[in-house]
């Protein structure tokens, strides 16, 4: 996954919800953040950025007084250099399906694993490059793109999102996870009626909107209103 720079940004017009209409039968359990990109995060790096030498990880690693107070700025530091690489975007990518796919690879486990919906919008800079807004979590079965921002200057050129795990309908209304597709009440892994409808809304007047989708199955999805097609991207998860 790429990551890069944050741009200011400023409020974008509406767009629909995902998922939002209680008629609708997908209503999938989604998730949150939890950036998988955090990996990149090595001792190497956090070292150079911190200033944080070779031997004092180790003085950290042997214990001690010291080496745990080395440890505790070095994990605080590590928590904070996540927290803000959460927040960033994905890009820039030449095509709006990759960025799709680097924002679905960040969103999608994490969605799973909290079954709760995740979702951002596609967006394209005034250099013509693709970007991805960082995942940004809905609820156990809506995720609304409305409250997204995107930079100043750039376009509006598609949405992802995720359902989360597969689930049954529990007493409450809310999703129980079953993590199996046989004991699914949302249709999961396939995009909602109102999906559809609010994609083919967003689309109007951009000829090139596309709606992408994280499923459970770790497929992603992409449907394309110009064409009505809906197609698989590429598996994730
Ligand atoms: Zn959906």
């Amino acid at each position: 996954m790429q990551i890069g720079s944050l741009a200011t940004t400023t409020s974008l017009a509406p767009v629909a919800p995902r998922d939002a209409s209680p008629v609708d039968v997908d209503v999938a359990p989604a998730a949150h953040r939890a950036d998988t990109s955090s990996s990149v995060l090595s001792d190497d790096l956090i070292a150079a950025r911190f200033g944080l030498d070779r031997a004092r990880q180790s003085e950290c690693d042997e214990g001690g007084i010291l080496g745990q107070f080395a440890c505790t700025v070095r994990e605080a530091a590590a928590r904070a250099v996540e927290a803000v690489t959460a927040t960033m975007p994905s890009g820039p990518f030449a095509t709006a399906d990759a960025a799709a796919v680097a924002a679905l690879d960040r969103a999608n486990p994490v969605s799973i694993s909290e079954n709760r919906e995740y979702g951002g919008l596609i967006y394209k800079d005034e250099a013509g490059q693709y970007w991805a807004t960082a995942p940004a979590p809905g609820t156990g079965t809506s995720f609304d793109p409305y409250a997204i921002e995107i930079p100043t200057g750039a376009i509006k050129v598609g949405d992802y999102h995720t359902h989360g795990d597969y689930s049954l309908a529990g007493p409450d209304g809310n999703p129980q996870r079953t993590g199996d597709p046989a004991r699914d009440d949302y249709n999961s892994d396939a995009f909602s009626a109102s999906d559809l409808r609010g994609i083919a809304a967003d689309a109007r007047g951009v000829d090139e909107y596309t709606g992408y989708l994280g499923t459970p199955s770790g497929t992603y999805l992409r449907f394309d209103p110009a064409s009505n097609d809906v197609s698989a991207l590429e598996a994730g998860r």
